[in-house]
């Protein structure tokens, strides 16, 4: 059976890394680090993740505060206080929880590709604007998007590389499919917490982009040396359509009977795959773990 690429432990090393990151600029006279996570409306997933993300920065020594706005926040109001938190010089990193909540202002609705858009590039620590994810795909990241980079940090740490392999990605989302796809493919490793050097090469892939439209999807995967899903549908990969041996990373979370699954059947796959990451506990725990490794970033990039 497959080997268990154990995603929290991995995210636990890191925080740790980051936590002495932080520690020794602290002691050398340089500011706190400090993130600024936006919150509006009520939604409970939401209100969990924004907790889950206060806490993490906080066992890290970095200041993580939450404005908590109504759900009846107007489209002006929430640029407003970007534009004020763009200019706080206390605030190295902003984060704007994602859904919105519907509108309740039809004349000035809250628009997400107009609220991301206003984040400034230096403290886009989910690297969701468009300069941002420019430089990714040219080779030269300032932010990493956080779920794609816990991915390949997850395969250089758990000593899987990729270099002139086949990955199939299955998704093409701008937060997940899009962005690991472009990282994989790359000539240079994007892991840059840790000692991405002495690893084994995460680039240089053969990268696939499967999704909604591709035909005999099963046909493709089976193809794979590494197969990553981020689709949202659970239990979507199962074991015949996968190579005796490959890697699988499941990073879907889906809610099932008040369950959390991912996209592969686990318990099928498990029997197949030469390693497979598990859901919790895969790459949920990563994506937290390079929130913070971008919040000392964007206070590194104000050090000037
Ligand atoms: P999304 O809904 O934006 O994108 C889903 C993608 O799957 C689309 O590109 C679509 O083309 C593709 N797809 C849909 N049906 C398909 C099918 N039948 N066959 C092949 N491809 C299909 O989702 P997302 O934001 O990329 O998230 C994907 C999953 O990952 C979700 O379960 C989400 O909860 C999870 N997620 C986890 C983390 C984490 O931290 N682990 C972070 C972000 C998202």
């Amino acid at each position: 059976t497959a080997t268990l690429l154990n995603g929290k432990q991995i995210a636990q090393e890191i925080r740790a890394e980051i936590a002495e990151q932080v520690r020794r600029r602290v002691q050398a006279g340089k500011s706190q680090p400090k993130l600024c996570a936006i919150l509006v409306g009520d939604d409970p997933a939401s209100q969990v993740y924004v907790r889950n993300k206060e806490r993490a920065c906080e066992k890290a020594g970095i200041a993580g505060t939450v404005d908590r706005l109504p759900a009846t926040t107007t489209g002006t109001e929430l640029l407003a206080r970007i534009e004020q938190l763009n200019h706080d010089p206390t605030v190295h990193g902003i984060l704007v929880q994602l859904p919105l909540p519907k509108s309740e202002s039809s004349a000035d609705p809250l628009d997400e590709r107009r609220v991301l858009d206003a984040v400034s590039p230096l403290k886009d620590v989910d690297a969701f604007s468009p300069v941002n994810v420019g430089l990714l795909m040219q080779g030269r990241p300032r932010f990493l998007p956080c779920t794609p980079h816990g991915v390949v940090q997850l395969l250089h740490r758990c000593d899987r590389p990729v270099a002139g392999k086949h990955v199939v990605v299955i998704g093409r989302s701008d937060i997940v499919g899009k962005p690991i796809a472009s990282m994989l493919s790359q000539r240079t490793n994007m892991a840059n917490q840790g000692d991405a050097e002495g690893g084994r090469d995460v680039a240089n892939a053969t990268v696939t982009i499967a999704h909604s439209r591709t035909e005999n999807l099963a046909d493709v995967v089976r193809q794979a040396d590494c197969v990553i899903a981020a689709v949202g549908i659970p239990k979507l990969v199962t074991a015949d359509m996968i190579r005796p041996g490959a890697t699988v990373v499941d990073v879907g979370i889906n809610r099932v009977d008040d369950k959390l699954v991912g996209d592969v059947d686990f318990e099928g796959v498990k029997e197949v795959a030469g390693a497979i990451t598990p859901v919790p506990g895969g790459v949920g725990p990563l994506t937290i773990a390079m929130l913070l490794h971008n919040t000392v970033k964007a206070a590194e990039l104000a050090d000037g």
